[in-house]
This record gives C-alpha cells, structure tokens and sequence, in this order.
C-alpha cells in the first residue's frame, strides 16, 4: 500500500509472484472419506475444501422427491476457523448464495432422469479460505461426484478471473478480491464448451470482460486436467487394493 493506494505488480509479477494468466497452485485428491460415496480433498491456493457426495439415495423429507427425476442439493459451509476472524458458524446470506449457484453450475451435468424419486446430496465443507471458495468447492464436488459414480455428461470446473490495477488477471487471491476492482467466478464444463455459472462483482467494460473469460477458459482447462489426473489415480488404486 503505498499512499493509500494498493499497488498489485511489482516487476510486471503480482505480490504472490504469479503472471497475469497463471493459477495459484492445485493439488486435487479423489476419495479421500470413507464413509460418503464420493468425495474429494482439494487445496487452491490458500484454499482448503472437502467435498462428500451422497446418492442417489432415498429423499427425505419425501414430498421433496420428483417422480421423473433425481434431485440435487448442495450445501457450501465454511468452517468458523477458515477465516482470519472466527467466523459464525452456519449458514448465512452469502452460504446459501453460493449452494445455490453452486448447485445450478452442477445440476446441468447429472443424467438426473435416471435416478426418479432420488437426491444427491453434495457437502462442501470450507476448511480454509483465501478467495475462490466457491470454484473450488464445485471443483472438488465435481470430483467427488464422478467418485461416486454418478453419471454425469463430464466434470464441472471453475475458476474465477478479475481486473487488479486495471489489468485482467486469472484466480484473484484475497488480497486481490478484497482490493480489486473486479471479481468474475466462472464454471463450465470443458468437455463440451458450456458455461454453467457466471457471477460477476465490479465493473468491466465488455473488452476487459471477453479478456477475462479467455483466461477463465484456459484456467478451467488445466483444472479439469487436473480433476481427471486425481480420478484416474483413485481409479487405478482402487484396482490395486482389488489385486
Ligand atoms: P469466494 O470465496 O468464492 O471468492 P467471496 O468473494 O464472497 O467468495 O469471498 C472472498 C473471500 O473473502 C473468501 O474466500 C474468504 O477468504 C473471505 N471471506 C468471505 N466471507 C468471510 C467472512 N464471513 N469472514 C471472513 N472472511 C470472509
């Protein structure tokens, strides 16, 4: 900060060292619970999130099913102690912004017709947060879908993009989302080219904007790699431990 007035470059690198187009570093693991049919354990950046996937399974309450489809509920928690400052625990306006969102980027992809009267329950549970929660919490329920073999037309990935001293830049970290001027979350499922959520908090003329979701786009792709790495590995564990 200097007179006031944050400065993000420092020898054409952000503060964390990163290029304008590069992503804060990932590390994505596929079964990880043993008690949930699917889950994953993802780190972004700062970021730490578990996701459980359950079902299809029975609904209750019941009068919540639908006859000619499976339902899907997702929950986003973060955790009291993910924060700086202990965090209320339970929901709150932004928790129940974000399951929502979260679920409408995800619920495209499941092949729900073939699961009548059943939920899938997924949980996100934030353990520590440094922005982006949100992309990695549906990038490791995508993961933890797949884990437990729900069919589903291909993974889900997300990544956001933002403006910081006037330049676009990938995956803004907490310094850049608090101090930015603009934060853009995208999901979208690379395997076929479909854009499932975009949220948008700032301003963009619609220039910066295209900018942005080019670099969304190439950020989700080497994610969804990464997705596909973590389920192959457990994959070939799993026919290991068979042996
Ligand atoms: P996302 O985590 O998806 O980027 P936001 O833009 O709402 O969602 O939040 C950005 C970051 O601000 C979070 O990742 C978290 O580090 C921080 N944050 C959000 N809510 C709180 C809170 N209640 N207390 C402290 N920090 C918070």
């Amino acid at each position: 900060m200097a007179d006031g007035v944050y400065t993000f470059f420092k020898d054409g690198l952000r503060l964390d060292g990163r290029r304008k187009d590069e992503l804060r570093p990932l590390k994505i693991e596929a079964g990880v619970l043993k008690r949930a049919d699917g889950s994953c354990y993802l780190e972004h950046g700062g970021n730490k999130v578990m996701a459980a996937v359950y079902g299809p399974r029975e609904v209750h309450p019941r009068h919540l099913h639908n006859v000619t489809q499976a339902i899907v509920r997702y929950k986003y928690n973060m955790a009291s102690f993910s924060v700086d400052e202990r965090k209320r625990p339970g929901p709150d306006r932004r928790s129940i912004e974000i399951s929502k969102v979260s679920r409408e980027a995800m619920e495209s992809v499941v092949l729900k017709e073939r699961f009548p009267r059943t939920a899938i329950d997924v949980f996100v549970e934030v353990l520590q947060s440094d922005a982006g929660t949100r992309a990695a919490g549906i990038n490791a329920a995508s993961v933890a879908m797949a884990d437990a073999g729900i069919p589903m037309k291909g993974l889900v990935t997300s990544c956001a993009f933002g403006k910081i001293d006037g330049e676009v830049v990938l995956d803004l970290c907490k310094e850049e989302d608090n101090y930015g001027e603009a934060d853009v979350p995208v999901a979208m499922i690379p395997r076929t080219g479909d854009i499932t959520m975009i949220q948008m908090d700032g301003h963009l003329t619609f220039d910066e904007f295209k900018e942005g979701m080019k670099l969304a786009i190439r950020g989700c792709d080497q994610i969804y790699e990464l997705q596909r790495e973590a389920l192959i590995e457990k994959h070939q564990n799993d026919l290991k431990a068979k042996e």
